[in-house]
C-alpha cells in the first residue's frame, strides 16, 4: 500500500495505525533519511542539505536505500510506503523494483487536507527524536512538555517544519508529487480520503476504502 498526501496530511500517523492493524511494515523514506542524518552516514551527509531546505533528495542518493529496505526479510509480508514515491520517476523506479520482487501495489490512498490547515499543523508539529511519534504544540500536547508520552524521548521541531521551509515543501509537492497521483488514478489504484478530523476518524475512512476495494 502507498500512502500519499502533502506534508502534514497525516501520512506518518495513519501509516503507524495501518502497520498495527494489518501487521505489515511501515516504511517512511523521510524516517530512513532522518535516521541516516542522525547517524551521520555518507547517505545522511548527502541528504541533509536537501532536507534542511525542503528539497527532494536526488534519486541516485535515495533509491538504493529504498530498494535495500524493501528487500529486507521483514518487508516480505507487505508494506505501507509513506513519502515514497514522490516523483513520476520514483513511481516508475518502484514499479520496476516491485516487478523484480514479484510484488504489486494493491492500494494507493491519498489524504486530502486544505493548504492553510497543513501550514498550521506543520508549524506546530513536534516529533519524538526516539520513536517518531508526532504531537502538536497547541492541539495535541504531550502529558509532560517536551517529553514523548510513549517512550519518554525528547520532542523537537524538525528543521524543515519551520515556516519558510514548509512553503518550499508544499511547492515541491504541487510541482513534483501531485503528478504521481494522476498516474495511479489512471491505473485505477487511487483512493482519496478526507484528512480532516481525529486520527481515528481518518483511519476509519482509510480502512473503509481499503475494505471496499480489497
Ligand atoms: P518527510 O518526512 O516524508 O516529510 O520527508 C522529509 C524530507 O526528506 C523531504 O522534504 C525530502 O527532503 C526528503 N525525502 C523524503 N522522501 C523523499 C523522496 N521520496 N524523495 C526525495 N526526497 C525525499
Amino acid at each position: 500500500m502507498i500512502l500519499m498526501g502533502p506534508p502534514g496530511a497525516g501520512k506518518g500517523t495513519q501509516a503507524k495505525l495501518l502497520e498495527k492493524h494489518f501487521q505489515v511494515r511501515h516504511i517512511s523514506s523521510g524516517d530512513l533519511l532522518r535516521g541516516a542524518v542522525d547517524q551521520n552516514t555518507p547517505l545522511g551527509q548527502q541528504a541533509k542539505r536537501y532536507m534542511d531546505h525542503g528539497e527532494l533528495v536526488p534519486d541516485d542518493v535515495l533509491l538504493g536505500t529504498i530498494e535495500e529496505r524493501l528487500r529486507r526479510d521483514d518487508s516480505q509480508g507487505g508494506f505501507i510506503l509513506d513519502g515514497f514515491p514522490r516523483t513520476v520517476a520514483q513511481a516508475d523506479a518502484l514499479c520496476g523494483l516491485l516487478q523484480m520482487m514479484n510484488a504489486r501495489i494493491d492500494d494507493v490512498t491519498s489524504i486530502l487536507v486544505p493548504r492553510d490547515e497543513l501550514v498550521k499543523r506543520l508549524s506546530g508539529r513536534r516529533t519524538c527524536r526516539a520513536c517518531g511519534t508526532m504531537y502538536h504544540a497547541i492541539f495535541d500536547q504531550p502529558r509532560v512538555a517536551g517529553v514523548c508520552d510513549r517512550c519518554q524521548g525528547e520532542l523537537y521541531q524538525r528543521v524543515d517544519d519551520r515556516e519558510e521551509t514548509i512553503r518550499a515543501r508544499l511547492e515541491v509537492y504541487d510541482r513534483q508529487t501531485a503528478p504521481v497521483l494522476n498516474t495511479y488514478r489512471e491505473r485505477n489504484l487511487l483512493r482519496e480520503v478526507d484528512g480532516i478530523g481525529s486520527r481515528e476518524q481518518v483511519f476509519g475512512r482509510i480502512l473503509a476504502q481499503v475494505q471496499k476495494h480489497g
